[in-house]
């Protein structure tokens, strides 16, 4: 596994720290909280903490940075990705950035508690970024405190680690580590502030480039930084599109548009609710970032959200979320107008947006029932009507379609009474509230596969071929609120088992793993309500 593993040392890593070598720094080097013009960054230092220990490590993110396992498994490596020592070419400072929250603009943001350690190049020649979360105050901490706890280190270590399986674009996430010092926080916000251990995971992507990166200098009329700003990202991230010019910068938002549908078509296939898609966690290259109270749907309810914070208007809601993509990137226009000063061209490259979005999504639906292509005249009543069905009684999303992937389509239809009867008690695992199953639902359901089982006939498709192509879209293994749940309250024991179980389990979700069985289960009961499992909020 390890054979082209070459680094056993880190300060052998190379290192190529562009970001700040090109772009303006903050003048000013004391580390306090403060307003920061006329630069992209402040240089800061990690603040060091007591007793720092490894809860664990991805494997293939070591890889990628061609690191060996003894060194992932030294005290050095520990050291180092919890913010006790900075490695032989590192350079430490945090982005200067700003956003929309909620709607709302908020001025500067930040990098409040996440410290970039620099860009290594691999042996691939490829550059990843690295960065600590929750290493300790920077410049944009505001009121915080810079600090992170287990709990929502957990979450964003093992949801990275998930997505990169579940082949979605996502930052990366290398290491996970316990700082050995208390964080007090209120978990919701109403007067009960607790001590939680402290937690710092290490991040890894080609940039940590956000929508509200850009939008600060607009903001502040600095108009030659968002410039700078834009040219490098081009230069780094988006080389293809050539040297930067008006016509490159809208060929660069027509592309950030491209991906950030495809990136959202991909997280309604799986059922990842982002929960705070303000500007400021949107990614520039249109990967998922900023792992806070995202959670996944259990039954199928494009009302859900799992943010408590979000509750009143449920803006950051599962099926909302192109339209808020859609929104952000009409913000993420208005930013990058002034290198442009054409709204027209900006207009189209929305549309991109729109078409890259439907496109995929018929495609994505097509993939999840295992036909050959997405035919409009056919399947959009097809889809609607299964969404519908999903929504009339309880049912869990991700079980669902492993168990439609399993029928026998080499029947009659309209399906007889007793076959019927035999497939929807396939779907019995999925179904929440069994009261809900009533004749009229099943009556319904008997129809819509037998309208189901008609196309397959009409792709031709045979049951194994569907089935696999089902089973290769629609994962078997997500990572379940409650299960990281589970995983966290034993991490908060001193018991790392369960977050490397899961991180295991979650390498492979498209596949049956025997043994596993009791991880692809529904949400149980106890879950339903229990904080962490179905309610988060910001605090973390
Ligand atoms: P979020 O909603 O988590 O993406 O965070 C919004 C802003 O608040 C970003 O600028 C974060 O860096 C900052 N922030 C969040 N939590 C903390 C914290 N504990 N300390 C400092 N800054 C924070
Ligand atoms: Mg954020």
């Amino acid at each position: 596994m390890n054979s082209q593993a070459k680094i056993s040392n880190l300060d052998d890593l190379i290192f190529d720290n562009r970001f700040i070598r090109e772009l303006p720094a903050d003048t000013e080097t004391i580390n306090n909280r403060r307003q920061v013009i006329g630069a992209c960054y402040s240089r800061v230092l990690p603040t060091p903490v007591a007793n720092p220990q490894r809860v664990a490590y991805s494997r293939e993110v070591a890889e990628l940075l061609d690191l060996t396992t003894d060194l992932c498994e030294s005290d050095d490596f520990t050291q180092v990705f919890s913010g006790n020592r900075l490695a032989v070419g590192m350079e430490s400072y945090a982005t200067c950035y700003g956003g929309h929250q909620f709607g709302n603009w908020a001025g500067q943001l930040g990098d409040g508690r996440a410290i970039n350690l620099g860009e290594v190049i691999n042996q691939k020649s490829e550059r990843w970024a690295l960065q600590l979360k929750g290493a300790g105050p920077t410049p944009y901490s505001r009121t915080a405190d810079g600090l992170a706890v287990l709990r929502s280190s957990v979450r964003e270590f093992l949801c990275s680690e998930a997505m990169y399986h579940l082949g979605i674009p996502t930052t990366r996430a290398l290491s996970l580590m316990l700082t050995g010092e208390p964080v007090i926080r209120d978990m919701f916000y109403n007067g009960n502030p607790k001590a939680e251990p402290g937690a710092v995971v290490c991040r890894v992507a080609p940039s940590f480039t956000r929508f509200g990166n850009f939008q600060i200098s607009t903001a502040r009329g600095d108009h030659a930084l968002l410039k700078k700003l834009a040219d490098y990202t081009i230069r780094t991230d988006f080389p293809h599109l050539g040297e930067p010019t008006p016509a490159v910068y809208i060929d660069w938002f027509a592309e950030v548009c491209r991906r950030t549908a495809q990136m959202i078509v991909h997280w309604q296939r799986v059922g990842f609710v982002h929960g705070v898609m303000n500007t400021d966690n949107m990614s520039i290259l249109g990967l998922t970032i900023d792992y806070g109270p995202y959670g996944w749907l259990e039954n199928y309810d494009p009302d859900w959200t799992p943010n408590t914070t979000d509750a009143g208007d449920r803006r950051y809601r599962y099926g909302n979320q192109p339209q808020i993509a859609f929104w952000n990137l009409g913000q993420l226009a208005n930013a990058i107008y002034p290198l442009i000063e054409e709204v027209e061209p900006l207009q189209q490259a929305l549309n991109v947006f729109k078409n890259t979005f439907e496109r995929d999504w018929q495609t994505m639906m097509a993939g999840k029932l295992g036909l050959n292509a997405f035919d409009p005249a056919t399947d959009k009543e097809l889809c609607t009507e299964l969404l519908v069905l999903l929504q009339l009684v309880e049912t869990d999303m991700t079980i669902f379609y492993r168990q439609l992937a399993m029928i026998d389509t080499n029947v009659e239809t309209p399906l007889i009474l007793s076959l019927c009867e035999d497939m929807i008690n396939r779907f019995s695992t999925a179904y929440y509230v069994s009261e809900q199953i009533t004749p009229d639902y099943k009556t319904r359901l008997c129809l819509w596969l037998s309208r189901y089982i008609d196309r397959v006939k009409n792709d031709g498709t045979p049951d194994e071929i569907r089935q696999q192509r089902m089973n290769a879209v629609n994962p078997k293994y997500v990572l379940r609120n409650y299960l990281a749940q589970l995983a966290i309250d034993k991490a908060e024991q001193g018991d790392f088992s369960m977050v490397n179980e899961l991180l295991e389990l979650l390498r492979h979700p498209y596949d049956e793993q025997p043994n596993k069985e009791e991880f692809a289960a529904k949400r149980p009961d106890w879950a339903r309500q229990r904080a962490g499992c179905s309610m988060l909020s910001c605090s973390s």
